[in-house]
């Protein structure tokens, strides 16, 4: 894209002054999820190994704050996340979360993390019938627990959870309360994938002219966001362009319900689009992507952004033959930066030009007619496979797919409760 706007042949409306965010800080930490709300995924059951396996991997691409698991949920939980602490991962920190309870805090210290969430939340409705505890109740607790938490030398952060339902005053009141208690971090948590991105923008704007005009409060902020409405990755954006320096992503979006904002995509439109450092080896995500697809068992849409298996394959003759002239024509990504490759498919809407490019790749010399019948037998022959391939056996392979989605059925519920009870 630079030589074409340096040659004055294309306009990067990205690097204007008027769309350049005021706030945008120039380096963004990357704080992975995936091995906690990742593995939330429906269906997916990490072993040990593959937990230490994917950590490692984050680790090497350059994340920061790799969220290994939550210990409180059982015994298992714990020994995967101490082993990871134990793994001693080279750059980034092992963090876990706990709830505002004393005894996941004691967890996480047990299993050995540095750096450790503690969230509750700030929505009255989740006060009253989650936490079924008043405003004042929910501050002492989390005082409590920030307090004991930074008296075990422990890197304390506060997730409001559901933060972008919250009554403003009252959420900025619960994130003061947290630093003054030792905090050193804070995040805003779309636990529900609720907002727009204008609407991010203001709740940004609102907890930095009431935090961040005092030094003592002004701590880094983090963002967790949903893809519920299918914005996770755009209300993170939104967030980092009013100032938020840390990122919460899983790879590949995965997570509870719709999953998370995407490692690959928020790295990749901070690095090109806003040029900010991100610190990751983008070359190397795409062996992450396929790393945690493989043992998450979750296999990713072949369209989707970055890591799918369509994201850099041309199948238009307009569009393979715009490729061939020049990169940038329907490319605005450079596969090899994320370390992929770019493909061709060949099928209905192939063109000649690019039978002619194949051909001449390949050493054989043809006439104009002949390139032109090649053309015509690749489309009727990929319209006649078409023809033939039956909806049934893709019902069937939808269904496969669909017992990937590992658990337990109700009626093996059933089987358990009548051997209990
Ligand atoms: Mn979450």
């Amino acid at each position: 894209m630079e030589s074409l706007e340096k040659a004055g042949l294309a306009v990067n409306y990205n690097k204007l002054k008027e769309t350049k965010p005021e706030s945008l800080s120039s380096k963004v930490y990357i704080w992975d999820e995936t091995l906690r709300d990742g593995e939330q995924t429906p269906g997916v059951a990490l072993t040990i190994n593959e937990k230490i396996e994917i950590a490692k991997l984050l680790d090497e691409i350059g994340v920061n704050i790799v969220a290994a698991g939550f210990p409180a949920v059982s015994d298992a939980e714990k020994k995967a996340v101490s082993a990871i602490a134990k793994e001693g991962l080279n750059k980034a920190i092992v963090a876990a979360p706990a709830r505002a309870v004393i005894s996941d805090i004691d967890a996480c210290i047990d299993a050995g993390v540095s750096e450790v969430p503690i969230f509750i939340a700030t929505s009255d409705f989740r006060l009253k019938y989650q936490l079924r505890m008043g405003r004042e109740e929910m501050l002492e607790r989390l005082t409590e627990c920030v307090e004991y938490g930074k008296d075990h030398g422990l890197i304390i952060d506060y997730i409001a959870e559901d933060s972008t339902r919250s009554d403003i005053d009252f959420l900025c009141d619960a994130y003061k309360h947290a630093i003054d208690a030792g905090a050193d971090k804070i995040c805003v948590a779309d636990t529900v994938g609720f907002v727009r991105p204008r609407v991010m923008t203001h709740i940004m704007r609102e907890i930095k002219s009431r935090l961040w005009n005092e030094s003592k409060y002004k701590v880094p902020i983090a963002v967790h966001c949903h893809n519920d409405f299918g914005l996770a990755n755009a209300n993170t954006l939104a967030a980092i362009e009013e100032g938020a320096t840390y990122a919460h992503v899983c790879v590949n979006g995965y997570g509870e319900r719709a999953g998370n904002a995407a490692l690959e995509e928020v790295v990749i439109a901070l690095e090109e689009l806003y040029g900010v450092n991100t610190g990751i080896e983008t070359e190397k995500m795409y062996r992450l992507s396929r790393a945690v697809e493989r043992h998450f068992m979750i296999p990713l849409p072949l369209h989707k952004a970055i890591s799918g298996d369509n994201a850099f394959t041309h199948s238009s003759g307009i569009h393979s033959h715009g490729q061939l002239t020049h990169s940038m024509t329907y490319e605005p990504i450079n596969p090899l930066d994320v370390g992929r490759r770019r493909e061709f498919h060949l099928g209905k809407f192939v063109g000649r030009h690019f039978v002619e490019y194949l051909l001449k790749m390949g050493g054989v010399s043809a006439t104009e007619e002949e390139a032109k019948e090649i053309t015509e037998q690749i489309k009727t022959t990929h319209e006649d496979i078409k023809k033939h391939q039956s909806k049934e056996s893709f019902d069937k392979i939808k269904s496969d797919l669909k017992n990937l989605r590992t658990g337990v059925s109700e009626r093996e519920f059933w089987a358990i409760v009548f051997e209990v009870i």
